[in-house]
């Protein structure tokens, strides 16, 4: 494991960074997610490595979705498997969600080796190989999704998704969250929920969140849902960006 003490100031990033070179190794992160690392701990750093308040509202209201959701969907891809493996399966236990691993490059050896390195942290269940769904706008490769999984989703988690294909998913009606450190990527402007936060620190907060609201009723998640105003979310995360401080 990495050789550097927790108290090092920059810890987490050297972590990261670590699990992402191990993810490549292993075949499980492309080298195109190594470029999305750098643009992610960039955008990290200028946050201050922490979790802003109104990224923990978007990681309730997040959590209040999936719990209301009946088919809610986590999508991995090579930079959540190296990243929270065995978050995203705490997640989707605490919300009833499937598991379903969607690359925007995608190859049978990467589907596999993400498919074996999920269910050595506890997944069972995975989706994403079948690969029998189509997600309408998108060229081939880029459109495979799995028809009983993201396909017939109500409600998607997509943590760092490509642009173009988190557009593409929310034209098909699906109500999509998505973690993005970055304020000003597509994804997060076109997500339903965008969470700007590191995925290290979003996927178990929300998890927390959902413990915490798994007893709530219906007409209390639906309140938690719709107070929330996706733009006023956006602008707060620049505003911690540009100001340096909390929002
Ligand atoms: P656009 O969404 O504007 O089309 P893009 O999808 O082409 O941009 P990429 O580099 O493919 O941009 O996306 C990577 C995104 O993932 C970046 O916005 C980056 O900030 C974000 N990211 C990278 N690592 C993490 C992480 N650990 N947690 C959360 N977000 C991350
Ligand atoms: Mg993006």
């Amino acid at each position: 494991e990495l050789d550097v003490p927790e108290s090092h100031p920059r810890y987490e990033s050297l972590f990261t960074r670590h699990r992402i070179e191990e993810g490549v190794e292993k075949g499980i992160t492309s080298k195109q997610g190594l470029i999305a690392e750098g643009r992610g701990e960039a955008f990290d750093y200028l946050l201050g490595e922490r979790t802003i308040e109104s990224a923990d509202e978007a990681e309730r209201v997040a959590a209040a979705h999936l719990l209301l959701a009946d088919n809610p969907v986590l999508s991995v891809n090579g930079n959540v498997a190296a990243l929270v493996p065995g978050e995203i399966v705490e997640l989707a236990a605490a919300t009833g969600a499937d598991i379903e691993v969607n690359l925007f490059n995608r190859t049978d050896e990467r589907m596999e080796a993400i498919d074996d390195h999920l269910r050595e942290h506890g997944a069972r269940n995975v989706k994403g190989l079948a690969g029998d769904g189509r997600i309408p706008g998108l060229d081939h490769e880029r459109a495979k999704v799995d028809a009983d999984g993201i396909g017939s989703a109500d409600v998607v988690l997509v943590p760092l998704e490509d642009g173009d294909r988190a557009e593409a998913l929310g034209e098909m009606g699906k109500t999509e969250i998505v973690i993005d450190l970055n304020p000003l990527s597509r994804s997060a402007q076109v997500a339903a929920v965008p969470i700007v936060d590191n995925v290290l620190r979003a996927v178990p907060n929300i998890t927390v969140h959902a413990r915490e609201l798994a007893d709530e009723s219906d007409a209390t998640l639906e309140a938690i849902v719709d107070g929330f105003d996706p733009d006023a979310a956006l602008q707060a995360a620049e505003q911690a960006i540009r100001s340096g401080s909390p929002q």
